[in-house]
């Protein structure tokens, strides 16, 4: 089995902090760390939630697809992850079996993962993301 958890629920958000506030201090989550990710013009913080992980998600700027996602549908779930074994050989599998991915090739996402998009025509309107972890060398 390659599939292995929702790994995080991904919620776009106009501003973090107020947002951080409420999913640390009133909902009680554990928050696990603050990341930006230039290439896809976002500020994430991560809280832990059981096995699985909260990302919260501020746009940088007005062409960030999460600016273009708040835009259209205000905030609100933008994305789940599902955590595989091996994304190389997920995406291999999916493309020959017709799903719609965007993109071809895993790409460097937060919290060390590598990380590709399903397309949500392919899974009922919902934006899904495969992601595996990267094993760090040390
Ligand atoms: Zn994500």
């Amino acid at each position: 089995m390659n599939t292995k958890k929702i790994e995080h629920i991904g919620i776009a958000v106009k501003e973090l902090a107020e947002k951080v506030y409420f999913y640390e201090e009133i909902l009680g989550l554990k928050k696990l760390k603050e990341e930006i990710v230039e290439e896809q013009g976002v500020k994430i913080v991560f809280f832990q939630i059981g096995e699985s992980k909260i990302e919260l998600l501020e746009p940088l700027n007005e062409d960030s697809p999460i600016a273009k996602f708040i835009q259209k549908r205000g905030e609100g779930i933008h994305h789940f992850a599902i955590l595989v074994d091996s994304i190389e050989d997920k995406i291999k599998d999916m493309q020959a079996k017709g799903a719609k991915l965007i993109g071809s090739k895993a790409t460097r996402g937060a919290d060390d993962m590598k990380i590709i998009f399903i397309h949500p025509k392919s899974s009922g309107g919902v934006l899904l993301e495969l992601c595996e972890a990267i094993v760090k060398e040390e």
